[in-house]
């Protein structure tokens, strides 16, 4: 089977490898692109072997309890995350234990299906002390911070993009290095949200201790949690719903996917079989 593959300081390549055999053997539909698959790409969060690409997909179980069934994926395996540090879902086959799977509703377009494991990142804010009478602020632009933004709003979060003059009870990172505006804006013994991955920031601590600040880092919400938002709201995707390219396009997809960061730009890397 073809599969894409990245091999520690190379560009990704195009490469025939066996069909896995072992897990739950998932036929891929479609794999969504996300900065942690950027980054891989070009070499900013290095892979040890050569590893296939890709985390964010769905596709039809071929065996085990959801056989036939299409299903999305926690892509993070007893610790190691798949196209990083074990082969990823850009491949014609891919393989995951079955505590990983999850069917998602026939409603639900591929793009909308592949969109689970963001959505999972995205409500994790709900596993934090934030509650919903609590005044929040979302610190950041772009895709990551409108979608965390939606999930909360319709969960019934009180939270809007950072406001001059308010004093927030929470504030979410999502994704600036510098941490200073976030934390200026809480209210002392506020609650700073950590969710980025993949990089350094700089934080204020003077500022964080003269106010008595907390953080909380917080990385998934459960799993079966984001699927049944996922099937409840797949409509409030599309305007985060980008290209979808031929898996024999797939590096113009991730060039593609660092010009457009306010969409999801998307892999199709095999058909339903009819
Ligand atoms: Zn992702």
């Amino acid at each position: 089977m073809k599969a894409l593959i990245k091999q520690p300081g190379l560009a990704p390549k195009m490469t025939e490898v066996l069909v896995p055999a072992e897990n739950v053997i998932i036929k891929v539909l479609t794999v969504g692109i996300c900065r942690t698959d950027s980054r891989v790409v070009d070499g900013t969060i290095p892979v040890e072997k050569p590893t296939v690409l890709g985390h964010e997909f769905c596709g039809i179980a071929q065996n085990g309890k959801y056989a036939g069934q299409r299903v999305a994926v926690d892509p993070l395996i007893n610790g190691l995350f798949m196209g990083v540090d074990i082969d990823g879902a850009l491949s014609e086959f891919t393989a995951v234990p079955e505590e990983n799977v999850f069917p998602v509703g026939n409603n639900l377009a591929d793009e909308e299906a592949a969109y689970l494991e963001p959505i999972a990142a995205s409500m994790a804010v709900t596993k934090s002390s934030a509650t919903k009478e609590m005044v929040g602020g979302i610190f950041g632009v772009g895709r990551i911070a409108e979608l965390t933004k939606l999930i909360l709003q319709t969960e019934g979060y009180n939270i809007e993009y950072l406001q001059p003059g308010i004093q927030y009870d929470y504030v979410i990172e999502t994704g600036p290095a510098d941490l200073t505006p976030a934390v200026e804006a809480l209210r002392p013994k506020g609650l700073l949200i950590i969710k980025s991955r993949g990089r350094t920031a700089t934080i204020p601590l003077g500022t964080m201790v003269a106010k008595e600040l907390r953080a909380e880092a917080v990385a998934y919400a459960p799993y079966p949690e984001a699927v049944k938002w996922l099937e409840a709201n797949a409509s409030l995707l599309r305007p985060f719903i980008g290209e979808t390219f031929p898996f024999n396009s797939a590096m113009l997809a991730f060039e593609t996917a660092k010009t457009t960061e306010s969409v999801k730009t998307f892999i199709r890397v095999g058909q339903r079989d009819t």
